[in-house]
């Protein structure tokens, strides 16, 4: 067993250099990690993409600031600010950063530095947390043994067009990013493009006073949606296509595959969820293979 587990107390009083990830709470601000308040108590340097957000969370969880430097980076400072956080890296600080909420990098930012951090050699640390998409995904009651995070859609209408399609074909449960302003717009988008009698949730203030989680299919959502100005932040999730029919030859050259390395049993359920069909038929045909064998 992992030492650390069930210690309640901070495991560490200085930190290892490197740029430590610290995922932040969506909503309940008492969804910070034991871990997360350890690192933002003790690393040399704190950066975040809002210092006011961090400054508050450490003031809630009574974590003093002191005289480290807290930082400012974000989308548009990113590649200002990246070297300066890089050379305290080189000179063995210890650097946590934060984004607004969740999980940095999780359509936030923090990419770029981590890559940065990576090439020149410095250790990058994940101290996990919250993030909305598995907050999400969680409550959804939708499949989770496979799932697409898919971030924000892009709000042209063409580029939106183009990349539904694409995602649509995704044999995964979906989870989108958007705005409360264009969420009726985007699950009207939804039921045309993908089909309006797929399963789907919309997950809208998770963690929060008012959170509501609203499960339908899409054509049902967007009716739903239509005409309601809805408040606050969401996650859209959508079930992958069922009921499609794979034609014989794809679900056999699946089946061949995954029977290489799975049990009858396991490799029909793979292929019947990656391709959306009813396990029981897949099995038959699992077993008839095997048997050939
Ligand atoms: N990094 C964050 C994460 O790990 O989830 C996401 C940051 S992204 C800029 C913000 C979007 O995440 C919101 O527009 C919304 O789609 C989703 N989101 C964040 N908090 C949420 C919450 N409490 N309930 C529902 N969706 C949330």
């Amino acid at each position: 067993m992992n030492s650390t587990i069930g210690e309640a107390k901070p495991i560490v009083s200085a930190l290892a250099p490197g740029l430590y990830f610290v995922a932040t709470p969506i909503g309940a601000a008492r969804d910070i990690t034991l871990r997360a308040l350890d690192i933002l108590a003790s690393a040399d340097v704190l950066a975040a993409e809002d210092t006011r957000s961090l400054r508050h969370l450490m003031d809630i969880h009574g974590i003093a600031l002191g005289d480290r430097p807290l930082i400012a980076y974000h989308d548009h400072n990113g590649e200002a600010v990246r070297p300066r956080l890089l050379r305290l890296l080189a000179e063995g600080k210890s650097l946590a950063y934060a984004s607004e909420a969740g999980t940095p990098l999780v359509a936030d930012p923090g990419y770029q530095l981590g890559r940065a951090a990576i090439e020149e050699g410095h250790k990058v640390i994940a101290a996990p947390g919250p993030s909305a998409a598995l907050a999400a995904l969680t409550v959804s009651g939708l499949p989770s043994d496979r799932f697409l995070f898919a971030g924000f859609p892009p709000p042209a209408a063409g580029a939106r067009a183009r990349w539904l399609a694409e995602i649509g074909e995704v044999p995964a449960t979906l989870i989108l990013y958007e705005s409360p302003k264009r969420v009726s717009s985007l699950l009207t988008d939804l039921a045309a493009s993908l089909g309006g009698d797929r399963q789907a949730a919309v997950c809208r203030e998770l963690t929060k006073r008012f959170e509501e989680v609203t499960r339908a299919t899409l054509d049902e959502l967007a009716a739903a949606f239509a005409d309601r100005a809805v408040k606050g932040e969401i996650v859209v999730l959508v079930d992958r296509a069922r009921g499609r029919k794979a034609d014989a030859e794809s679900v056999e050259e699946a089946l061949r595959k995954a029977l290489k390395s799975m049990s009858v049993k396991d490799a029909a359920s793979e292929v019947a969820a990656a391709l959306g069909l009813p396990r029981r038929e897949v099995y038959q045909t699992a077993l008839k293979l095997s048997a050939e064998e």
